[in-house]
């Protein structure tokens, strides 16, 4: 589904006001504000283990034919978005990530632990998302990262659309 820039800006502003009030703490996870350019990430508060579930994430469902779904918002089922609540909507995404989204109610998904996670380290899973204009560069800064946030398949297309743009200006 195609968004267009001006209304993803104005949908993102909306969910950044609700979401104001950006502490979380926990026995599991806690939020933190890197500031500058990284912002706000989920952080462990204790060791996982691989294939341990980290934290529920649930927000409200909402179907895809009616809101094209802020930035924090995840692909939910066939035809609705998970927008999550905190912390789940913190979660950043990287392209060599320690976690992994699943399914684990009707209404809700879980963040898995995907390999051993120390405490103080983030937690990160891959957004895949589809190549579209708006799409922002990656600072996940892994070694075999995609240059921007997008799936592994969504790469040579994103680099036409970039590409395309910069012919336009
Ligand atoms: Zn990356």
């Amino acid at each position: 589904m195609e968004l267009s820039k001006k209304r993803r800006r104005r949908l993102q502003s909306v969910v950044d006001q609700d979401y104001g009030y950006r502490q979380y703490e926990d026995r599991d996870v806690y939020v933190f504000d890197q500031g500058g350019k990284l912002g706000c990430g989920v952080f462990a508060a204790r060791q996982f283990l691989p294939g341990e579930l980290v934290f529920e994430i649930k927000g409200q469902l909402i179907p895809a034919a009616q809101y094209d779904g802020s930035t924090y918002a995840m692909a939910f089922e066939d035809n609705w978005f998970l927008e999550p609540t905190i912390p789940g909507a913190f979660i950043n995404h990287s392209c060599s990530p320690n976690c992994d989204l699943i399914q684990i109610t009707e209404t809700s998904n879980g963040l898995i632990a995907t390999c051993n996670i120390e405490p103080g380290s983030e937690l990160c899973f891959d957004y895949q998302w589809e190549a579209q204009d708006w799409i922002p560069r990656c600072k996940c800064g892994s070694k075999n990262c995609r240059g921007w946030v997008v799936a592994e398949s969504e790469v040579k297309k994103m680099k036409r659309l970039v590409g395309r743009n910069k012919k336009a200006r």
